[in-house]
């Protein structure tokens, strides 16, 4: 899609939605304290599965949620809410 550039603002409130790494670093380690987190081998397989799907916006954010796949991926309450059913099947396991 050469010449078309993704917009970098929510198109409902004009907010500006790029977000880095090291701001989403920063959420992770201001929720975990209070959060049930999966294992680590459970966060890598759900990372993963986000990684390849046609879901994943800007390489950080689910398009169905609207949530940042690095933070949801972390709780062990969350699910993937995939239309075809959750692609973190087997992963719902501390
Ligand atoms: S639909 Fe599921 S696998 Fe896809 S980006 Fe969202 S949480 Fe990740």
């Amino acid at each position: 899609m050469e010449g078309i550039t993704a917009p970098n603002t929510c198109k409902g409130c004009e907010r500006d939605t790029a977000i880095s790494e090291e701001q989403i670093t920063r959420i992770i380690n201001n929720m975990r304290p209070g959060m049930e987190c999966v294992t680590d081998n459970v966060y890598e397989a759900r990372l993963l599965a986000c990684s390849q799907c046609d879901e994943l916006m800007g390489g950080h954010t689910c398009s169905i949620s609207g949530s940042i796949v690095r933070v949801r991926a972390l709780a062990v309450n969350q699910n993937c809410p995939g239309y075809n059913g959750s692609r973190w099947q087997g992963t719902s396991l501390k």
